[in-house]
């Protein structure tokens, strides 16, 4: 029980879970705000340009059926604007470099293939060593202090770089 119980904890607790939680609660805030955008705004401005509330005038009337055009136009349009304000986004954080540090520091571990830090010295998922050598904790404290140094430097450059 225990032992099913940490492995629970170390997978809830794992970077990349409570990520994904959190770009999914972004993610569906995000899409309510593009979609009252459509709603609010561009059929507002439908309603302005052609002088209809919304494509509801595009419904067919076939006997007594009703296909409802207007009402999937709508959704294809609120999808489109969805799908293109993604995209944007996406462009805009790796333009920004967020996405850079990830998955330029990451790579996959030679014994269990999970995705580790480029500069481990020791696999998280299963512990294999991935250097030649261990150091030992001061020496590596050492080489991560420098490493540490030389990212904040880059960082500050960046911001510069900005200016
Ligand atoms: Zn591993």
């Amino acid at each position: 029980m225990g032992k099913v119980w940490r492995e629970f904890r170390s997978f809830a607790m794992g970077g990349s879970v409570v990520e994904l939680a959190l770009g999914f609660i972004i993610g569906a805030a995000f899409s309510k705000l593009v979609e009252s955008f459509a709603q609010n705004i561009v059929m507002d401005s439908v309603a302005v340009l052609f002088g209809q509330p919304d494509f509801a005038s595009l419904n067919l009337h076939i006997g007594r059926s009703k296909i409802e055009l207007g009402a999937f136009l709508s959704q294809l349009l609120s999808f489109l604007l969805l799908a293109w304000a993604l995209f944007a986004l996406v462009k805009l954080i790796s333009a920004v470099g967020l996405a850079e540090r990830r998955s330029f520091e990451q790579r996959e571990c030679p014994y269990c293939l999970e995705f580790v830090p480029t500069r481990a010295l020791v696999c998280k998922h299963c512990r294999q060593p991935l250097v030649a050598e261990l150091p030992d904790l001061a020496e590596a404290e050492r080489r991560h202090g420098e490493l540490h140094a030389r990212r904040t430097v880059s960082v500050r450059q960046r911001e510069k770089a900005a200016d």
